[in-house]
């Protein structure tokens, strides 16, 4: 399944090596680019399949992704699971859930994410879940690439288990090599 997985995303030239500025802040030799795969609605939907499949059984009544990968994913993950799909938007440092989305208080809430660093968003996420009272299911990811198993209070399903070494600004050898940062999603 792994094999699988890796293989959509060579083939959609989603990983890229170099210096990167991720969105946590910290450095890496190495930056999944999600659109790569997200901008093929084949490609969303089989890796969305496994998500779902994995929690099927679960009765979710709502899926919910942190923009702005989330909110394909929320979307492809709730078309299949037959529910409907919402996401959650920054505001200052944390996330809410604007455009009328409601949750119900004990509604079942999957939360579905692209790649997985620090697990911020997700937690933003989470947390704009419990503030209107949802239960919040299971996490399903495309990718956790974080370097240590994150605890979020629920379980946590990923396509594909990549770590990848990341570097605070400070420590980064990169940068002690001179070589340029890239933020990726910037203008070129
Ligand atoms: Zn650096």
């Amino acid at each position: 399944m792994s094999d699988e997985v890796l293989e959509i995303f060579k083939t959609a030239g989603a990983i890229k090596e170099g210096h990167f500025l991720l969105a946590s802040g910290l450095h890496s030799p190495v930056y999944w680019e999600k659109f790569r795969i997200l901008q093929y609605p084949d490609f969303t939907e089989r890796l969305c399949r496994l998500i779902a499949q994995h929690f099927k059984r679960q009765k979710i009544d709502v899926v919910a992704g942190p923009t702005t990968g989330g909110i394909i994913l929320a979307f492809e993950t709730a078309r299949q699971l037959g529910t409907r799909g919402i996401f959650a938007e920054k505001e200052g440092g944390a996330r809410v859930f604007r455009r009328d989305f409601e949750i119900a208080p004990g509604q079942r809430v999957l939360i579905v994410d692209d790649i997985l660093t620090t697990g911020s968003s997700l937690r933003e996420t989470i947390n704009a879940v419990d503030t209107l009272g949802g239960t919040v299911i299971g996490i399903g990811v495309l990718v956790d690439r974080s370097e240590k198993n994150l605890d979020f209070n629920a379980p946590l399903f990923s396509c594909l288990r990549a770590p990848t070494t990341v570097y605070s600004p400070q420590e980064c050898p990169l940068c002690a090599a001179g070589i340029p940062l890239v933020k990726p999603g910037a203008p070129s």
